[in-house]
């Protein structure tokens, strides 16, 4: 039906069986620790006392973990806490309230998380594989591809390494703890299904199984892979759906997101609907302002027409610049009328702020690319 990077988005599913990292206890659900504990020839509560270091106190050096025998403490440690994220480099911006990290994997590849302090809350918005295999040509992302999945242990790592740092103070203005995360890093959450489904029940479980975090406080974003919204809409979860829309329309949103072609617009907003009524969430929308291509008043009556009534919030996205995009962003009095047609089709339609533009942390500007390491912007090497 298409020849779209779609059917390639799984390289497990290629056969080709990417390098993936050593095994973690947040790979593990609280039964899988202690069975691991007691192979090592541990009591089974270890695997209790080491979970709750890390999600508990956010700690993950050995010598912190004072109730564990001296003896054990490393071999322990060294077993179910082996280093998955390598800091690379950490830019701060919006003075000290976003920040972004980037990591090295095990095997080289390279991924971005961004932390954003609010006055009432902490984000951290988590990537779910290293590159993106669905190739949306407005995001930098999307350019290079997809290298792998993540492991559900390297995208928790992700929330619990950030929640470390707003721990320590460093998210000025904020509170200390972190409570919400978006999936809306590098790659597409739902095209590694079944490890971000096993991140997110670790997020939520209470310490120490997991980080004890609000189901409702958790965001996953989708192109529109339809088969997994309604897969995610089973799984007595109540986290929030967003779905990129970007085109109210088939012949444009084939061209801003390919896999259009393969579920249309129509597919994607019943699957989105079924996900409401099931969940009672209300489904997040998209939608980046790109000038001159998707922001024109028509195109706003037509998205209010598709989503009056429907229980759906639309959330406007100023593009952000990626290096060679022949795209803009909307200029401002075209996206206040574009607001205002929504608003009186009686569409609920918020401006989302542009957290972490100047630091490429900006939703379609996470590239992960390396060679800015003179960048004066950094704030750790
Ligand atoms: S917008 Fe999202 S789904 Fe599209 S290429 Fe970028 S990361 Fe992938």
């Amino acid at each position: 039906m298409t020849s779209l990077p779609l059917i390639s988005v799984d390289p497990d599913a290629r056969g080709r069986r990417p390098a993936m990292p050593p095994r973690h206890l947040a790979d593990l659900d609280l039964p899988g620790r202690q069975a691991l504990v007691t192979e090592l020839g541990e009591p089974a509560f270890r695997a209790k006392q080491v979970s709750n270091h890390y999600f508990g106190r956010l700690v993950r050096d050995p010598a912190q973990m004072t109730d564990l025998p001296a003896a054990t403490r490393e071999r322990l440690a060294g077993t179910l806490l082996p280093t998955l994220l390598t800091p690379v480099r950490e830019l701060a911006c919006d003075d000290g309230a976003t920040r972004k990290a980037l990591w090295r994997l095990h095997d080289g590849a390279l991924v971005e998380s961004v932390l954003m302090g609010y006055p009432d809350r902490v984000t951290v918005c988590i990537s779910s594989q290293a590159g993106c295999g669905m190739a949306c040509p407005f995001c930098a992302t999307g350019q290079a591809g997809l290298t792998r999945n993540l492991s559900t242990a390297e995208i928790v790592d992700q929330a619990v390494y950030l929640a470390g740092v707003a721990a320590s103070g460093a998210v000025a203005g904020s509170p200390p703890r972190l409570s919400h995360v978006v999936f809306m890093g590098m790659g597409e959450p739902l095209a590694n299904y079944s490890r971000v489904v096993a991140a997110i029940r670790r997020l939520v479980a209470p310490a120490p199984e997991g980080l004890g975090l609000s189901q409702r406080h958790i965001t996953v974003s989708t192109v529109g892979l339809v088969p997994a919204i309604r897969r995610l809409a089973s799984e007595d979860l109540s986290v929030t759906l967003a779905l990129s829309l970007h085109a109210p329309d088939d012949g444009l949103r084939d061209e801003l997101v390919p896999v259009n072609q393969r579920w249309k617009v129509s597919e994607v907003l019943d699957a989105a609907w079924d996900y409401a009524d099931t969940t009672g969430r209300r489904v997040s929308i998209e939608y980046a302002m790109i000038k001159d291509v998707n922001d024109q008043p028509w195109r706003a009556d037509l998205l209010g027409r598709l989503l009056a009534g429907k229980l759906a919030h639309v959330n406007l996205i100023p593009l952000n610049p990626t290096p060679g995009s022949r795209w803009d962003a909307s200029p401002k009095p075209v996206e206040r009328e574009f607001v205002r047609r929504l608003r009186d089709a009686g569409v609920s339609t918020t401006v989302r702020d542009t957290r972490g533009r100047e630091i490429d942390g900006a939703c379609g500007q996470l590239a992960a690319a390396e060679d800015r390491d003179s960048d004066p912007r950094a704030a750790t090497a």
